[in-house]
This record gives C-alpha cells, sequence and structure tokens, in this order.
C-alpha cells in the first residue's frame, strides 16, 4: 500500500466552500460530501486539521465598507467561523469521524479554547481538529489562521481548497483562456498579484517554509489524492 505523502496537513475551507450552490449559508449536502473526503484521508492515518473561514455569511470587510466598526465587523465575522465548524463537526461525528473543534476566543459551552498542544494530542489519537474563530484578533483572515496554524502545529502543506482546480494567470471562470501554473513560487505570486491568499498569509507561509497546495474541492477524493501526493492543482513553495 502506498504511503500518504503529507501525514500532519491544514484543510482551509472557505466559507464559500460550504455554501455550495447556495451561495449563502450552509448547504448540508455539501458538509457531508467534504466530511466523506476529509474521512477517507484520517482512514489512513493523515493527521488533519480544518481552518474554516466564514465568507458564506459574514466577512468583516463588507460590514465596514457599510461604515460598521472594522474590528466589530471582523469579530462578527469570526462568530460566523464557528457556525461553520459546527456544522462540520456534525457532519464529521454522523460520518464517524472523531473531531474536535477549538476556537481562538473563548466559548467553552460549545467548543475547547484553542490550546497548541492539544490540537496536536488530538491529531495524534486520530480525531480531526477545526480551527474556528480565526486568529481571534480583528483585521486578519482565516487564509492568516491557516498559515499560524500550520506553523504552531508544525504541519507540512496547507490544502488550500477552491472552486477551480488551481491557480490561473487571470480568472478561468471569466477567461476561459485561462493559463493554470503547476508550480509558483510565493513572490511570484504576490508579485503577479493573484489572488490566492493575502499578502499576511503568504508572507508567513513563506518565512515558515509551509507549502500551499491550491486544488479544486468539488472533485471527490481530491483531498486524498493531494495528501497522497497525486499532481494535482496547483504547489506553491519557495
Ligand atoms: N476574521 C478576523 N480575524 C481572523 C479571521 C477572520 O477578523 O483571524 C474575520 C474577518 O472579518 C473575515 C471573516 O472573519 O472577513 C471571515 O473570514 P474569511 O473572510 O477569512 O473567510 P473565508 O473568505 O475563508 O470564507
Amino acid at each position: 500500500m502506498v504511503a500518504p505523502k503529507y501525514w500532519r496537513v491544514v484543510l482551509k475551507l472557505s466559507g464559500e466552500a460550504l455554501a455550495g450552490s447556495f451561495g449563502y449559508g450552509i448547504d448540508p449536502d455539501v458538509v457531508n460530501a467534504i466530511a466523506r473526503q476529509i474521512k477517507e484521508v484520517v482512514e489512513h492515518g493523515v493527521q488533519l486539521a480544518v481552518v474554516v473561514g466564514g465568507g458564506n455569511i459574514w466577512r468583516g470587510v463588507a460590514g465596514s465598507a457599510k461604515g460598521m466598526d472594522r474590528a466589530t465587523a471582523d469579530y462578527m465575522g469570526m462568530l460566523a467561523t464557528v457556525m461553520n465548524a459546527l456544522a462540520l463537526q456534525d457532519a464529521l461525528q454522523t460520518h464517524g469521524v472523531d473531531t474536535r473543534t477549538q476556537t481562538a476566543i473563548e466559548m467553552k459551552e460549545i467548543a475547547e479554547p484553542y490550546i497548541m498542544r492539544r490540537a496536536i494530542r488530538h491529531m495524534e489519537k486520530g480525531r480531526v481538529v477545526i480551527f474556528a474563530a480565526g486568529t481571534g484578533n480583528p483585521y486578519f483572515s482565516t487564509d492568516t489562521t491557516a498559515a499560524l496554524r500550520a506553523a504552531e502545529i508544525e504541519a507540512q502543506v496547507i490544502l488550500m481548497a477552491k472552486r477551480v482546480d488551481g491557480v490561473y494567470d487571470c480568472d478561468p471562470l471569466i477567461h476561459p483562456g485561462a493559463i493554470k501554473f503547476e508550480e509558483l513560487s510565493f513572490i511570484e505570486m504576490i508579485n503577479r498579484g493573484l489572488g490566492v491568499m493575502d499578502a499576511t498569509a503568504a508572507s508567513l507561509c513563506m518565512d515558515n517554509k509551509i507549502p500551499v497546495i491550491v486544488f479544486d474541492l468539488n472533485q471527490h477524493g481530491n483531498i486524498k489524492k493531494v495528501v497522497f501526493g497525486e499532481k494535482i492543482g496547483t504547489y506553491i513553495g519557495g
């Protein structure tokens, strides 16, 4: 049997990924499909942590653009990620995957607080850990959370789930002739202004030598393919 290439990974799920065709909120069918994909890799002994976004419910910048206090709007965004985390936790548990949610903002009635060593211990026991509430700080993103948590738990890679099968030189959903990158450096990604992740997240990944693989989540089995080293999507490193 072929062994997984990566044995400890952070999966970054944007809020949009959970909305599916609804475009807003949470589509339970989509969340169940993601849970099945996660189960496939955990069954192979891969230690997996998930960072969930919240853009399907609320984004801080959108609120502040309409005159809200930015920090308040960002805290609302972080709370949105907690709802997504609970939905994913529920689906994973339903599929028989032991799961713990840890929040960066304490709300002990519904989840554990974020404790790095405890998160690692959970993963060593085969539990999926879901990191909710971002970094706990306004003005950051869940992409940055993924980079931060990956560095803390010494993950080998961040799996960045998208609706397209990699990074293109322009939006492939708008430009049919868009060219896909097989590999890319973080500097190139920033210089070209490719909207894969924000600059804070990119520099954290670069400084800590954490590669990012951008791939299409909607194809069932893709999480497993990436974890087993199949060359799909775009590899960002260096
Ligand atoms: N957020 C924040 N600090 C963090 C992470 C997230 O303030 O460390 C807020 C921010 O308002 C953001 C929202 O939570 O817009 C949802 O996260 P994000 O936009 O990264 O979600 P995604 O785009 O992945 O769905």
